[in-house]
Parts: C-alpha cells; structure tokens; sequence
C-alpha cells in the first residue's frame, strides 16, 4: 500500500482534481476519511457522499499515478491566487483566525519566546492576547502559525491570519518552496485544527437576540419615500438599497455592541463568506426573485430569526423553488457546454517552443494582471525585446513613454500548425512555461466550465435572495 497509489474519483468529474491519486491508509469501519485540504478540489462534503476507487495494476499506470498525487498538483488550472488545496475548510480557517487575532492587547514586555510562554504557563497570557516579545508587539499564537513557514516569509505574517492572508502564504510557498509545500499545509492544517478545537466556536440563540431598530429606521424611512407611480423594477432597486443601506447599519451595529459575534467570527475569518445569509438569517432577506429571476417589487422585512409571516412565506417560496429547478436543469447544460467545448478544444496541444510570430493582442498597459506571463510580440525600444516576458519593470517603462497598450503573444494570433506555440500560450500557474505536449485544450476548457458548474450551484445555495442572485442570472444563461 505505500508503494501503490490508489486513484479516487468523486462526480461530477469537473476538472483534474475530480480525480486524483492518494497514497491510501486502511482505517477501521467502512468510509473513506479524506484529508481535509483535498475536499475542496473534489467539491466533496459529508453528508453521505460517494467516491470510486481505482487501484492501478500494471508499472505504467503506477507510474502515472504518482503524478496525480495533490502534492504534484496544488495548482487550479486557469486561476493565479487560486489553489484548490489552499482551501481551508470551515473549522479549520476559524481556528487559524482564532489563534492569530488578537483578543486583549496586555501591556506585558518580555525579552524572548521563553519568557512569554512562562507568562502563559501561569495562566497570565492567553494565546492569542498580545504582548510585546523583544520589542515587536506579537502574540504566542502568532509565533506558532510563523514558525510552520519558511524564514523568508516568515515575518511578514506576525498578523492576524484570514482566508486572504493564508492563500498569500500558500501561493508564495507554492511557487517559491514547492517542495516543502506540504509539509507547511499540513502543519497549518494540524495548528488550526487543535485550536479550532480548543477555542471553540458556536452560534447560539443569544446571537439571535439583538435589538433591530437600525432595520426599522431605514425600512420606515424607504416605506415613507415610495411611490405608487413606480414600476416594479424602480420598486425592485429602491429596496435593494434600503436593503444594502440596513447590511451597513447591521454591520455598525454589531462592530458596536459585539452582538451576533457568532456569525461575524465566520464571516471575519473567511470561514464563511456569505454576509448574505446573515443579513437574511439576522436582519432580513429584503427582496427576493421570482420565478423568472426578476427581483420582486416588495421585500421581506422580517429576518429569519423572527419569522415570516404567511404572505411573506409565499413570497419567499418563487426563489426557493427556481434554485432547485435551476440547479437540476443548469448542472445539466453547463455539463452539455462542457462537452462540446471539449470536443473542440480536446486536440489543442502545445507542439513547440516559438513560432516566431510578431502577431499579438493589444492589451491595455492598466491591466497589469493580464499582461503578466505573456511574451512581447515586438521590440519596444526602451521597454523590451520581442519574446520576452513582460514584467513589472516593462509596464512602468511602458507608462512612463505613455504608451496606452502593449502588443503581446496570444494563443489567438499564434501561428504554429496544429496547435500552439510555448511562448503564445505564456506562463503557466506554477510560474513556468508549459512542457511541449500538455493538452491546454483540455485545461483551459476545464477551467471555465467547472467555474460556470459552480455559478449555477450557487444560485441554488442562495436561497432565492435578489442580491446574490444578480450576477449568476447575469452569468450563465448570458454564456
Ligand atoms: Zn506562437
């Protein structure tokens, strides 16, 4: 067993990660227990799902196994910042967040490490109080996460850590210490379990009881200013603001009076990122779709803490109903997209190095982002030599000529015969060019559909609400 990988596969199979190869342990009873950062890429939860298990039999297939471990690809196809295993599920981004934050800013001044956790031994320092250790105000809790990553990065993370800074870390040590990529993931991941354990965290009923008058205020305000003249979209926009001006109201209050902390803990962390759902769960779920996803001209004005009353029950019900309908039907069409898109994409592969092209896109200078990791298609005298990658350096030399855009390489314009060229296609996510042969049909298609699958889940998971609803309707049916 530890020198044959078996291969796993959860459906729907949406990009590489649906299957991977794991290095497998026998465990007592009859599941399968995953590591937590793999669940992520395979979109697996638990509430009863099922995986398929392949052992590979013949050297070869070993062979290619190894190279579907996770460790061999923390990359997501199609997305710089993003990396599947990067994920920190739930409890486990609370716990980091919990050890890192800071609780109670003491005023005690030590020298060094032993000092502060003899202060903590005697119960006088919690973890995640602050203090300040040889002149640099820090926290025990910080110094544990810090001393998991690599010394370069190391003291640029003495903070509190949410789920931005944690994919800052993970994609630096991604690209710059790949190697020991997961040894520091697993070494987070057991930090964050223990104190998300130790710390603990719940929601409760007091969470619940907060005094709404903020709401009432700004529901009275917008009932008093609007007209009967209106029409139903006018309707529709004038309570989506008063329902994003009582967001901002639920948000001040809670930040002064520390009520509802439960929910905000979540959201703070980045453990959850749905402020919707609380301002529906808390406040209230203002204004809902219908059937057709257009937004409804009357809101919902009780939270769901209180309870709806019957007309505002049925209301709730149009959105609720489109989500599942929608969910059943769309999976259905992004899959059929998915396959066509792949069935003409599926031969495009990388077959040399340079096709020598002087052909490119214009790309506007702003766009920084975007003109990373591609290849200048001309000489620019003072800024760069045709085919070589743009970098900082050469849009600001590119800037200060004035200059509006740069003419670069493009898998559109590239001219190698069947297929693509290295440099047309730039960089890849691991910060290198891509090896001659990699199928980047088969990638780049995978990238935009597991992300079009994924937009019309969320529809369903929203509940119905018009505020995030708006761009899923905007999205897919547009595609
Ligand atoms: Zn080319």
């Amino acid at each position: 067993m530890k020198r044959r990988p078996v291969i796993m596969n959860r459906a729907p199979s949406l990009h590489k990660h649906s299957v991977q190869a794991h290095l497998a342990r026998p465990t007592a009873g009859s599941s399968i227990k995953l590591n937590p950062l793999i669940v992520k890429g395979y979109g697996a939860d638990f509430d009863g799902d099922t995986m398929s298990v392949h052992v590979p039999v013949g050297s070869a297939a070993v062979e290619e196994a190894y190279t579907m471990l996770p460790s061999k690809n923390i990359w997501q196809p199609g997305s710089k910042s993003n990396i599947p295993a990067g994920a920190f599920a739930k409890d486990y981004m609370l716990g980091l967040w919990q050890l890192t934050r800071e609780r109670n800013a003491t005023s005690y001044s030590v020298k060094n490490l032993a000092e502060a956790n003899a202060l903590h031994k005697d119960g006088k320092l919690e973890l995640n109080d602050t203090l300040i250790i040889g002149g640099k105000r820090t926290s025990l809790g910080r110094q544990m996460v810090m001393r998991t990553l690599p010394e370069d990065i190391r003291n640029d993370y003495d903070k509190e850590i949410t789920k931005k800074e944690l994919g800052q870390i993970l994609n630096s040590v991604a690209k710059n210490h790949s190697q020991d990529f997961s040894t520091i993931i697993d070494a987070l991941k057991d930090l964050a379990l223990q104190f998300g354990h130790a710390f603990g965290s719940t929601i409760s009923i007091n969470d619940l009881d907060i005094d709404r008058s903020y709401r009432d205020k700004i529901l009275s305000h917008y009932k008093a200013v609007e007209q009967d003249r209106w029409t139903d979209n006018q309707k529709a926009r004038h309570w989506l603001n008063a329902q994003q001006q009582i967001e901002a109201a639920q948000n001040a209050y809670v930040k002064k009076t520390g009520k509802a902390r439960g929910f905000y803990d979540m959201l703070e962390s980045g453990a959850e990122s749905k402020q919707d759902s609380v301002r529906q769960l808390i406040s209230m779920p203002g204004v809902k779709i219908d059937v057709y996803g257009k937004p409804m001209p009357m809101p919902i004005t009780k939270s769901y803490a209180e309870g709806l009353d019957q007309a505002s029950y049925w209301m709730s019900l149009y959105g609720a109903r489109k989500g599942m309908v929608d969910r059943a039907i769309n999976t259905e069409q992004s899959g059929a997209i998915n396959k066509s898109l792949l069935g003409v994409t599926k031969s495009l592969l990388v077959v040399e190095a340079d096709c020598g092209t002087e052909d490119g896109v214009e790309i506007e200078v702003s766009d920084t982002k975007n003109l990373l990791d591609r290849f200048l298609a001309k000489t620019i005298p003072g800024v760069g030599k045709a085919g070589t990658e743009v970098n900082n350096m050469m849009i600001t030399a590119a800037k200060s000529k004035k200059m509006q855009t740069l003419l670069v390489r493009s898998p559109l314009t590239c001219e190698t015969a069947n297929g693509v060229c290295q440099k047309c296609y730039g960089i890849a996510e691991d910060g290198n060019l891509v090896a001659i042969g990699t199928n980047i049909g088969i990638k780049e298609g995978q990238s935009m559909t597991e992300r079009s699958t994924q937009l019309v889940m969320k529809s369903f998971h929203s509940g119905g609400s018009a505020a995030a609803e708006q761009d899923v309707v905007a999205g897919f049916p547009k595609m």
